[in-house]
């Protein structure tokens, strides 16, 4: 029994929220693999109800679990994921990008993950006003940039592609701080003799991500860098409605879609849960490998292919060229698991 802590977010969340406990639950009565689900709050909607966006129930609950998944939150996304992925030192923010047939992708051949580091950079809240200026400070450390590019390198030796790396930076402007990360990804690339590797600017890896994105295999990166390349290559490969993320540390891991809240679409059960059906995907993934549990990669490799065989027969939400509400779309899944 893994217990999983799920924080039900803002917008498309709550809708999001709904679809993935009725797969888990049909996980829990069809495949044999036993969840405790606890509904958490975090948010916009708390924020205004409690008067904190990442009340300290939720916190306690969450490091009481397995594992958290994470549905969007709103404007208060800074005060809920950035500090969660600190507290709980979820270092590596893990982003694939993979077409499968029938998706209105780019090209059909692309097999990438970005490997985002999730700790610095202009991520710490060090901004502040002085003089007429306003001011952020980036920090890039040696220590959060050697663990990160390890991590790049070891998931690239776990892939059955073509095992390149490339570090993304913009050091010849950000000379000291992006000088720092290219240097310590070079120097990691050393003992990775059998992995390919080799460097980008950020400008000139997002337009390769359009010209030629077959070309890319693992992306090491700095975290704003990360968080944009990652919207970028999620499109590539069919938008951001079928794009998971994974935040993992060495001791917990929580799992969230790339994109946020989505107001625009939100109440209107339109909006395509694949993005955190696959963030459960890569949960089931991380457990049976913390937990050496071959029946999590087995309900993990079905739920995938669930998702792509429907969506392969023109099962689809609105957001990839069907006509499927997200409540519908769910009970095919559930059905087809
Ligand atoms: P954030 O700043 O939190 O990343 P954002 O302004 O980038 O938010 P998102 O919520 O990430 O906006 O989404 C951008 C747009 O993509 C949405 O407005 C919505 O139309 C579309 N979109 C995002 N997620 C989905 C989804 N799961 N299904 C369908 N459409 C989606
Ligand atoms: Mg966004």
């Amino acid at each position: 029994m893994y217990k999983i802590s799920l924080i039900t977010g803002d917008g498309i969340g709550p809708e999001l929220s709904e679809s993935a406990v009725s797969v888990l639950n049909t996980i829990n009565d069809k495949l044999d693999l036993k969840f405790d689900i606890t509904k958490l709050s975090a948010g916009d909607a708390t924020l205004k109800q409690t008067g904190k966006a990442l009340p300290d129930e939720t916190v306690n609950s969450i490091k009481q679990s397995d594992a958290c998944l994470k549905a969007p939150v709103g404007e208060s996304a800074a005060d809920v994921i950035v500090v969660l992925r600190r507290m709980l030192d979820l270092y590596a923010n893990i982003r694939p990008a993979k077409s499968y047939p029938h998706m209105p992708a780019l090209r059909d051949d692309i097999d990438m993950v970005i490997v985002r580091e999730n700790t610095e950079d202009l991520y710490t809240g060090k901004e502040f006003s002085l003089g007429d200026s306003a001011v952020a400070l980036r920090i890039i450390s040696e220590n959060a940039s050697k663990r990160i590019a390890k991590y790049a390198f070891e998931s690239a030796k776990q892939r059955d592609s073509m095992r390149k790396v490339t570090c993304v930076h913009k050091s010849n402007v950000m000379r000291v701080t992006d000088g720092l990360f290219a240097r310590v990804c070079t120097e990691v690339s050393k003992d990775y003799p059998d992995i390919a590797f080799e460097q980008m600017y950020v400008d000139a890896c997002a337009m390769n991500l359009i010209r030629q994105p077959e070309q890319f295999d693992v992306i090491v990166t700095t975290n704003l860098f990360g968080d944009i390349l990652s919207d970028e290559s999620s499109q590539v490969v069919g938008g951001l409605g079928m794009a998971p993320a994974a935040n993992i540390g060495d001791n917990f891991a929580l799992f969230e879609p790339v994109h946020g809240a989505a107001f625009d679409i939100a109440g209107q059960n339109i909006a395509n849960p694949s993005s955190f059906l696959l963030s459960i995907k890569l949960m089931l993934d991380w457990l049976g490998q913390k937990h050496n549990d071959t029946k999590c990669f087995e309900v993990a490799e079905r739920l995938e292919s669930t998702i792509f065989d429907l969506v392969k027969t023109g099962v689809k939400t609105k957001d990839i060229g069907g006509d499927k509400t997200t409540t519908e779309f769910t009970s095919e899944i559930t059905k087809n698991l």
